[in-house]
């Protein structure tokens, strides 16, 4: 399975925005973004005006590296969203929320996306009672994504922290390592800026 393996906090400098990539340490004054700001590379420092294109481009990077999805599987997404009924840029959203990885990460369980999905391929996670370690798996209304019972002190500690975080409104927890999807995701509930809008023209053209 295919993912992105070079260094995290280049990334946040290029979309010039914190993506929450390494977990405590983005909360941390350890945080690569709080110290230097700037693009990577010898011209990063340079002010640049975006062109529309370019504009539509770091969008659609910058949802692809919080989510941890490349490009291929990106743009099915789209392809999927741009099919369904509604606004496609709020679909492809919500597309990306309903990940089985997104769920674990939505559930305070995991500090990042990557550890989220870390956690998902190590079998550590059920869906509806079937094992699943599937980080791509799409949960639906009435889902109930648990964790499974293991001797790992990790994980146990992990559920012990688990309501330390708040979870979206569409999650109902249950603190002794269980989330049932009551709702899809809406809009308000992602707690990212993102222009949506601007990836949809992008795939558009
Ligand atoms: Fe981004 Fe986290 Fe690195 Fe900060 S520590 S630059 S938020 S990945």
């Amino acid at each position: 399975m295919a993912r992105y393996t070079g260094p995290s906090c280049k990334l946040c400098r290029r979309e010039g925005t914190k993506l929450y990539l390494k977990g405590e340490r983005c909360l941390s004054d350890k945080c690569a973004f709080n110290r230097r700001t700037a693009a990577p590379g010898q011209h990063g420092a340079a002010k640049k005006k975006l062109a529309e294109y370019g504009m539509q481009l770091r969008e659609k990077q910058k949802a692809k590296r919080y989510y941890g999805v490349l490009e291929k599987q990106f743009r099915s997404y789209y392809e999927k969203a741009d099919n369904q009924e509604g606004i496609a840029g709020e679909n492809l959203l919500r597309l990306l929320e309903r990940r089985l990885d997104n769920v674990v990460y939505r559930m305070g369980l995991a500090s990042s996306h990557k550890e989220a999905r870390q956690l998902v391929l190590h079998g550590h996670f059920t869906l509806n009672g079937k094992k699943a370690n599937i980080p791509s798996m799409l949960v639906r209304v009435g889902d109930v994504v648990a964790v499974k019972e293991t001797d790992s002190t990790k994980i146990k500690e992990l559920v012990e922290a688990m309501g330390e975080k708040i979870a979206p409104k569409w999650l109902e927890i249950d603190k002794n390592g269980s989330a049932k999807v009551i709702a899809m995701p809406e809009r308000d509930d992602i707690d990212f800026e993102f222009n949506e809008q601007l990836i949809i023209e992008l795939y558009s053209k």
